[in-house]
Order: structure tokens, then C-alpha cells, then sequence
């Protein structure tokens, strides 16, 4: 039998000193600045070879490098917590591990041990554990990855691959507080079709998005909404976050998210917000929703907020919505309490300030 893979710890000689790293830490938007270390473990001969925690740094790449050429590459992101206990807790991070080996089969790539994903986060974390910010609405943002390490030409699954961690703390989304967002409904563009990779967290999806953004920025939206291939009549989520539809009777309200069909992601906080939905009164419900319900519901006055969420920007309201041809106010463009209360549940479990009664925190 093979010796059981470790992780080495090598710290960086180069560590920032508590003033440096409080001046990177203050106001770091998302996705700028970089913690002091790193993991990475190398696939090879068939099997994960043992890791290393090292400095954070560049990677050197052969120009041949096949996830530059035939994009075999995936990515997954997920969030580290201060506790008022002084501890660090990441959210569902098993959740992340387990799509992750989704995302990596469907593009032919090999699983890593959820163990293996589970021993990096936390020792990555460990070592940097004075980068975790420690206000509400910050956080340690985790970007785990894999890539296509093989010097080859040949279009094949590569033989050898890359698995990498690093992380990046990460500031309060919206600086202001929750702003709506303005959404474009894209029926030019189409990200997913039925057996695509839709529900993998690839890179080449996002690449795909980028001109879908752009019209979108240029009718002067935030965010786009995609609609299923085929018909181009039924929702599916957002640029980079999954969508609820906010459905009112008197007192009763029910959240409504599209089903998965394979060609949107399914999201981890989509899904923890469809168990959370009955802690605080709601109904919940996965379903088709259509964009002609969409305004017809709306003009109805059933359909009351919509929001998107997602692990970066938790949840956002939808102030209004464009299309060709349309253009509607939701909730007369400011955030609605639906919205707000879910927000709030999910920050005060995630920050340690409500009781977690599914064990949704990793104590680090
Ligand atoms: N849809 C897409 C396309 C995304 O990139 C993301 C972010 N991972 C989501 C939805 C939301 O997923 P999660 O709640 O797991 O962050």
C-alpha cells in the first residue's frame, strides 16, 4: 500500500510584518490582495502526490501547458469566519470539496479526497490565520483550483494536473450596504445548454460570460440574467450567483428558485437558503420559472422581491430588471424584507452570532 499523502509546511521567509499586512487588509475590495501562503499538490502517475503550504508566488508554466490550450482548468470559492470565540469557521466547505470532484469529472480531470481538500483549507488558514478580517460582512475568501499541467499538444485529459489553494481576504461586498442590482435578461448570449458543463464551476464557463457582461453594462445593467438554451424562455441564474423569486399571499411567502436542469450551477448558498427558508417562516419551492411569469406575476403583485445570492456577495436584491422590449421596477428598486431577513440569518449563522443547529460550520 502507498504511504498516505501529507501536507509539508514550508513557511514563506518573506511574511508581512503586522503593519504591512493590516495596510493590504484595510478596505481589500474582492479578489486584489493575496494572504502569505499557498498549497499546492501535483497529480501524477496516476495518483495525488504529497502537498506543500509555501509561499504565495508565481507558478512557472510550459507554454504547452494544456489547460492554456484545451481549458482543462476548475475552480471553486468558499469563505473563512472569524468567531467571537477567536476560533476561524468556514462555511460548508465539505459542500465546495464535493462539487469540486463534479465540476473535475465532467471535464475528465481526476477527484481530489474531499480529506485532502479539507486538510489544505484548514491548514492554509492556520498559517494565515491573522489574515481572516475580523468585522462583519468580511471574510477569508478560499479560491481552491485545478488545471491541466501536461507539456502536450494532443487534445486528451492530461496525465498530470495541479491542484492549487491560495486565498484573499475579503471586504464587506457592498461598501454602502446592500445596493439592488439592475439585471439584463440575455437572449442574445446563451451560457449553458443541456448536457454542457453548466453545472461544473469551469473556466471556460465564465469566459463565455464576459461578452453576455459587456451587453449587459452597455444597456446599463449590473449583472445578466441567462435564459436555458433551447427556448430561451425560462431562467436560470445570474452572472455569478444563483436567483429566488419572492412570492406573497397576505402573510404566507414563498422563496421560489429555478430547479436545476443540469445547465446552471448549483450553488451552495441556493441550496442553504432552501433549508433555512422554513427557520424564518417561508415556504420554499424549486421550480421552472418563465420569464413571461416573471412579469406577468410581477405586474400581479404576487411576485414581491427578487434577489440573487451567492457565496461572494451573499445575497443582493434585484432592483429592477431589463430586457428587450421591457423594463420593470421589483419592489420599486429598493431592498425588500424578505431579502434583508435572509441576509441577516445567513451572516449571523456564518459570523457565529446565531446557533448553527445543521453544523454548517468547519471549525478550523
Ligand atoms: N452561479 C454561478 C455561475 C456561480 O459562479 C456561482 C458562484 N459559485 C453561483 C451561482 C453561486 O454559488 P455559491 O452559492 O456556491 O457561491
Amino acid at each position: 500500500t502507498a504511504p498516505t499523502p501529507t501536507l509539508q509546511i514550508t513557511p514563506s521567509p518573506h511574511v508581512l510584518d503586522d503593519e504591512q499586512r493590516q495596510a493590504r487588509m484595510t478596505g481589500p475590495g474582492f479578489g486584489r490582495v493575496f494572504t502569505d501562503h499557498m498549497v499546492v499538490i501535483p497529480y501524477r502517475d496516476g495518483a495525488w502526490q504529497p502537498g506543500e503550504v509555501k509561499a504565495y508566488g508565481p507558478l512557472a508554466l510550459d507554454p504547452a501547458t494544456s489547460a492554456l490550450h484545451y481549458g482543462q482548468a476548475i475552480f471553486e470559492g468558499f469563505k473563512a469566519f472569524a468567531q467571537p470565540d477567536g476560533s476561524v469557521a468556514t462555511f460548508r466547505p465539505e459542500e465546495n470539496a464535493a462539487r469540486f470532484n463534479r465540476s473535475a469529472a465532467r471535464l475528465a480531470m481526476p477527484a481530489l479526497p474531499p480529506e485532502r481538500f479539507m486538510e489544505a483549507a484548514d491548514a492554509l488558514i492556520t498559517l494565515d490565520r491573522k489574515w481572516v478580517p475580523g468585522a462583519v460582512g468580511e471574510s477569508l475568501y478560499l479560491r481552491p483550483l485545478m488545471f491541466a499541467s501536461d507539456a502536450y499538444l494532443g487534445v486528451r485529459p492530461s496525465l498530470a494536473y495541479l491542484f492549487v489553494l491560495f486565498a484573499s481576504p475579503a471586504g464587506a461586498y457592498f461598501s454602502q450596504g446592500v445596493k439592488p442590482v439592475t439585471v439584463w435578461i440575455s437572449e442574445d448570449f446563451v451560457r449553458a445548454a443541456a448536457g454542457g458543463t453548466g453545472e461544473a464551476k469551469c473556466a471556460g464557463n465564465y469566459a463565455a460570460s464576459l461578452a453576455a457582461q459587456a451587453q449587459a453594462e452597455q444597456k446599463g445593467c449590473d449583472q445578466v440574467v441567462w435564459l436555458d438554451a433551447a427556448r430561451r424562455d425560462t431562467v436560470e441564474e445570474m452572472g455569478g450567483m444563483n436567483l429566488f423569486f419572492v412570492y406573497r399571499d397576505g402573510d404566507h411567502v414563498t422563496l421560489v428558485t429555478p430547479e436545476l436542469t443540469g445547465s446552471l450551477l448549483p450553488g451552495v448558498t441556493r441550496r442553504s437558503l432552501l433549508e433555512m427558508a422554513r427557520d424564518l417562516g417561508f415556504a420554499a419551492e424549486e421550480r421552472k420559472v418563465t420569464v413571461r411569469q416573471w412579469r406577468d406575476d410581477l405586474a400581479a403583485g404576487r411576485l414581491t422581491e427578487v434577489f440573487a445570492c451567492g457565496t461572494a456577495a451573499v445575497i443582493t436584491p434585484v432592483g429592477k430588471v431589463k430586457a428587450n422590449g421591457f423594463e420593470l421596477d421589483i419592489h420599486g428598486g429598493e431592498n425588500g424584507p424578505v431579502a434583508l431577513a435572509l441576509r441577516k440569518a445567513l451572516l449571523d449563522l456564518q459570523h457565529g452570532a446565531a446557533p448553527d443547529p445543521r453544523g454548517w460550520m468547519h471549525k478550523v
